[in-house]
Order: C-alpha cells, then sequence, then structure tokens
C-alpha cells in the first residue's frame, strides 16, 4: 500500500529560555530525528514512557506546534510547504483527537451544535442537511438522537470520548491521529472505544496514529508500532515483531512491565529503574544507556543507528 504519512527526520527543540532578556539556555529535545511512514488503512501506534516526545510527534504532523526541521509529507505532500488557504483545506483529512475530549468542548455548547460548527467550518454540509449529517456520525460512534441537543457535562467520560470521535468523523478524515484517546477511561470502557476505533477503520477507511504509554492498548489495534525513546524511535516493526521477536531492551523492558498473556513467548524481563532522563540534557551516545542492563563504554559514546533486521523491523541498539 502507498504511503499516507511519512514522517522524515522531524525535530523539534523547544527552546530554554532565562533571565530578564530570555536568553536561549538550552533546548528541550522532545523530537530528535524522528522517521516513520504510515500507509494507507493501517493502524501506527506509537508508544513510550511519558515525557518521551509522543505527543509532540502528533501535534508537530498537524502544525499545532511548529517543527524545528525535517519532513512531513501527507500522501507526498510537504505540509509544512503549505500556504495558510491550502493547509486549511487539508485540515480535515488530518484530525487530532485527544485523552480528554472534554478539554477540547465548549461546556456551553450542545454537541449536535458543536458537531455542525465544525461541518459549516469547513463547508461540508449545507444548513438543510446538517441535522441528519451530525445524527448520521453520531450513529457511526455509537450514540443517537437523544444525544444531540446534549451538553458536554451531561456525558460519561467514555460518552465524551466518542463525541470527540464524531466530531473529527463528521470531517471525513484519512488520518486520525489519536493520542492516548482512552488513557482517561476505565478499563471496561477502553475496550469498548478500541473496538469503535477498529469498526471506524473498516466503515470509514481510516488510518490511524495512535499515541499510548501502554503497550496492551495498542496491542489490540495496531499493525505497526513504533517505540520512542527520549525523542528518537529505537525499534520499529509489525505488531507481532514487536510482542514476538522485541530486539530493542528498552522495548523488551516495556514489555516486562506489562502482563499481556503470550503463549509461547518466554519473554526475558527487564525491570526499568528510575525515571526517564529529561530531554534537556539526554544521555550521551545510546539515549537508553543509563537505564540498559546491557550498557557497555560504547554505548556512552556512540549513538546506535535504527537498522533493518527484517523485512520493516527497524532496531536501534548496538547489541543488535
Ligand atoms: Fe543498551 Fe547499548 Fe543497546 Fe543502548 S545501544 S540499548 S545502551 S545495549
Ligand atoms: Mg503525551
Amino acid at each position: 500500500p502507498e504511503a499516507l504519512l511519512e514522517v522524515r527526520n522531524l525535530k523539534k527543540y523547544f527552546p530554554i529560555q532565562s533571565g530578564l532578556l530570555n536568553r536561549t539556555v538550552g533546548h528541550v529535545k522532545a523530537v530528535d530525528d524522528l522517521s516513520f511512514t504510515i500507509r494507507k488503512g493501517e493502524t501506527f501506534g506509537l508508544v513510550g514512557e511519558s515525557g518521551s516526545g509522543k505527543s509532540t510527534v502528533g501535534r508537530s504532523i498537524v502544525r499545532l506546534t511548529e517543527k524545528t526541521s525535517g519532513d512531513v509529507l501527507f500522501k507526498g505532500t510537504d505540509i509544512y510547504s503549505l500556504p495558510k488557504d491550502e493547509l486549511r483545506q487539508l485540515r480535515p483529512a488530518l484530525q487530532l483527537i485527544f485523552q480528554d475530549p472534554y478539554s477540547s468542548l465548549n461546556p456551553r455548547v450542545r454537541v449536535g451544535d458543536a458537531i455542525g460548527e465544525a461541518l459549516i467550518d469547513h463547508q461540508l454540509a449545507d444548513t438543510s442537511e446538517i441535522r441528519s449529517k451530525v445524527l448520521e456520525v453520531l450513529e457511526l460512534c455509537g450514540l443517537s438522537d437523544y444525544h444531540i441537543d446534549r451538553l458536554p457535562h451531561e456525558f460519561s467520560g467514555g460518552q465524551r470520548q466518542r463525541i470527540g470521535i464524531a466530531r473529527a468523523l463528521a470531517l471525513n478524515p484519512e488520518l486520525i491521529i489519536a493520542d492516548e484517546p482512552v488513557s482517561a477511561l476505565d478499563v471496561s470502557i477502553q475496550a469498548q472505544i478500541i473496538n469503535l476505533f477498529r469498526k471506524l477503520q473498516e466503515t470509514n477507511g481510516l488510518s490511524y496514529l495512535f499515541i499510548s504509554h501502554d503497550l496492551s492498548v495498542v496491542e489490540h489495534l495496531c499493525t505497526r508500532i513504533g517505540v520512542m525513546y527520549l525523542g528518537s524511535m529505537v525499534e520499529t516493526g509489525s505488531r507481532e515483531d514487536l510482542f514476538l521477536r522485541p530486539q530493542h531492551p528498552y522495548t523488551k523492558a516495556l514489555l516486562s512491565a506489562v502482563p499481556i498473556p503470550i503463549p509461547k513467548l518466554k519473554r526475558e524481563r527487564i525491570v526499568l529503574s528510575g525515571d526517564i532522563p529529561s530531554p534537556a540534557n539526554p544521555p550521551s551516545g545510546c539515549k537508553f544507556h543509563t537505564r540498559c542492563p546491557y550498557a557497555t563504554e560504547r554505548c556512552k559514546e556512540e549513538v546506535p543507528a535504527l537498522r533493518t533486521i527484517g523485512t520493516d523491523h527497524l532496531v536501534a541498539c548496538h547489541l543488535v
């Protein structure tokens, strides 16, 4: 399948300013030379601990935050080269869904109106057909006529996420970037929302970039997975590669932390100690060396390149 989204050598550095004159004294390297591709129809899971830069990747793709360098290509078009009006035309195709949809819903606007406004903003419906279009996406998301005139506070967390998804869906997106969309929900509700994402993929031909700190969530939904550590990709591969043949010690450590029953897999357990170091002052060489049980002198000095070790399976570790 063709590439829908290509992220090439993306960097996002936030300046750290200090003193009266706001002198730049350093940079938080939130995303540091990251590359990956999402093909049409695919669900790409981006995982890593909080602080690994995952959200910044999502925000940089849709230009909610501007990249420092690198390229973001959507169907071959460089998103960053587009003038404002063309970027606006492209916006509906790329939708971002957040962890807490409540924060992006106006508490005084009825949910039907919120979705309807998005349709009008992007000239995707005439006034006469708005209500039926709104109802159509609400129903696709498991809501009904009963919900259309209600205010956001009248909904549970799971229902609010359904509204967030319905609003994104109303714009006929091709790629949905979902940033921790189920992290705030109870486990039973998580499964319902994940099933909804999966259903919509089939009915609406969607592709997803699914951002999560939780590998067990990604396991149910994603066809390919990328593991991020301190702004860099340490391993990418198919779901099978990552869960059955993980190669990077950090991937193995993340897997050790989740109780996923996988028959036949004798998994090597790596227990992560300490917190992720600050992206303002990342370790030299392999950024994981301060927490890696296999680190050698070489790891402290030399940055491991992301290398292909199998079809579509890439790993950045000197040991592999
Ligand atoms: Fe560990 Fe060295 Fe591999 Fe980094 S390069 S993951 S420190 S063994
Ligand atoms: Mg985040």
